[in-house]
């Protein structure tokens, strides 16, 4: 029964009267039941089924819920505005949005999932005896069709991420080859995303920290060796640094702010270096029994070792603090957790980038001369800038002139600490052949700027080392126990 019939009043029309007016009615005439009997039949021709007064009673009511929901909509609308924030007013629906199907908002694609044609239908089960049916018309479990379907829905069983596809409605049947093949496919694939996340979790990833290597870190703060590991200063391919605030150790002062060089434990990195700690005759006993991981360790044993003969010899460096299998922890060059610029981020004027070329050269002649080392990675990104002073850092590769290469190491040292100071135009730079002479105190002739010449000649130098070495024998390898660092914890694990 459409209520909106029963007007009293025509509607008016701003434009005028366009269509033509429904007479008025009073209050008796709505009320006579000639008028109800026409309603009624104006009702039945559009909805026929209108006969039972139960059924006349819900469709009423069903049009008043709708109206209050239409209502309900609104109040809702102006409640929430624009604002990102809103509320729903759903809960006081009076038709439930899948009832209301007339209203086109609150259409579903609605989907009887009893009858899903993704899904495969469970194939009939063979009964225990292992056929069905009789005479001719025995099926056995063997039965090309049935063990197709029966391999299709095993399929379901396949891990959640392994795609099956959507062909399960279509009736597959796979055959018990293609099935067992795609079977050990899926394990072999499952075993290997498993040693996958395996690997990356036994590594130290670019920026953070693998598990072994977090619980190194969290047991230094637990044991109170430092108060805070608070961020990391830089991620390189070997190694990750991290600022951590000093805390108290027993037999040693502890600096307020420390760094913690930890070594990545991903070897490939490393691989290439090999020839910096293989030759190395402090470490050569120990390299060739060692596993990977474990050399891994000496490269922060060695960069505590030549730490320690460097403030020995007074060389502006980290001092060590502690060493604890692959992360080292020494003091941080900067203050207040800022980090002190490398030699080629500082802001430098002429004066003193030429001062800074002048210690940098007597490093390098101390370095040589007093701790009998090559840093063999020096350049002006492992040089920092820091209380009018040039830091030495990164010296986890340097090696003894001795070494088999050590003297090409100096020389290409030698270059680019030329290289930098000459292009930043400090006119006292020396050339490359004439720092390698200045630090060594060797007087390799410089023929017409041939550095061919000048290189065989080192490697002249070192062939003649090499025997020398050679002849020093074991006794070599007690250099290490010289430099002792900080004394070590025994580790419980090794
Ligand atoms: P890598 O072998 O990754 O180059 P480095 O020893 O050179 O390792 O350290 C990387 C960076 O971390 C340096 O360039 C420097 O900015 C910072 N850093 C390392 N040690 C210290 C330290 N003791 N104090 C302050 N900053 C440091
Ligand atoms: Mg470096």
């Amino acid at each position: 029964m459409d209520r909106t019939a029963v007007t009293t009043e025509a509607p008016k029309s701003p434009w005028g009267s366009g269509t033509p007016a429904v007479p008025a009615c009073s209050l008796t005439d709505v009320m006579s039941e000639q008028l109800a009997r026409q309603l009624d039949e104006e009702s039945n021709s559009s909805c026929p089924d209108t006969t039972s007064d139960l059924m006349l009673a819900q469709i009423l009511q069903m049009q008043f819920d709708r109206e209050f929901d239409d209502q309900l909509r609104r109040e809702e609308k102006k409640f929430n505005g624009d604002s990102k924030v809103s509320i729903s007013f759903e809960n006081y629906r009076m038709v439930h949005p899948y009832e209301d199907s007339d209203s086109s908002e609150d259409e579903v694609d609605w989907q009887d999932t009893r009858h899903d044609p993704y899904r495969a239908e469970k194939p009939q089960a063979t009964p225990r005896k292992g056929f069905t049916g009789k005479g001719k018309n025995i099926t056995t479990k063997h039965d090309e069709v049935t063990c197709g379907r029966k391999n299709t829905a095993r399929m379901d069983n396949f891990a959640p991420e392994v795609h099956v596809g959507d062909g399960l409605g279509m009736d597959l049947k796979l055959s018990n080859q293609v099935f067992n093949s795609l079977k050990q496919h899926c394990s072999s694939e499952q075993r290997r995303s498993a040693r996958l996340h395996e690997k990356k979790e036994h590594s130290t990833a670019e920026q953070a920290v693998d598990p072994r290597t977090r619980l190194l870190m969290y047991k230094m703060v637990n044991a109170g060796v430092l108060e805070n590991i608070n961020g990391c200063i830089s991620t390189g391919k070997e190694s990750v640094v991290f600022h951590a605030d000093g805390g108290s150790l027993e037999e040693q002062p502890i600096p307020d702010e420390v760094v913690l060089k930890v070594f990545k434990t991903t070897l490939n990195e490393f691989k290439n270096r090999d020839r910096y700690i293989k030759d190395d005759y402090r470490f050569i006993d120990r390299f060739s029994k060692l596993n990977p991981r474990k050399i891994i360790r000496l490269w922060a044993e060695k960069e505590m070792h030549n730490l320690t003969r460097m403030k020995r010899a007074e060389i502006p460096c980290p001092e060590v603090v502690l060493l604890k299998k692959h992360i080292l922890v020494m003091s941080f060059i900067g203050k207040d957790h800022v980090p002190a610029p490398k030699l080629k981020d500082a802001m430098l004027g002429s004066e003193v980038i030429k001062n800074a070329y002048y210690q940098v050269l007597h490093m390098m002649q101390q370095l040589y001369q007093e701790c009998n080392l090559v840093h063999a990675d020096l350049s002006e990104y492992n040089m920092l800038w820091h209380e009018g002073k040039v830091w030495l850092i990164d010296v986890s590769q340097s090696v003894e002139p001795t070494h088999p290469h050590g003297l090409e190491f100096l020389f290409r040292d030698c270059r680019n600490v030329s290289t930098f100071f000459q292009k930043r135009g400090v006119s006292e730079a020396m050339s490359v052949y004439d720092l390698f002479n200045a630090v060594t105190g060797l007087n390799i002739p410089v023929g017409a700027e041939n550095e061919a010449e000048f290189i065989a000649e080192i490697v002249a130098l070192e062939k003649r080392n090499e025997g020398h070495v050679q002849r020093r024998g074991k006794k070599t390898f007690q250099v290490v126990s010289e430099d002792a660092g900080p004394p070590l914890k025994p580790d419980a694990d090794d």
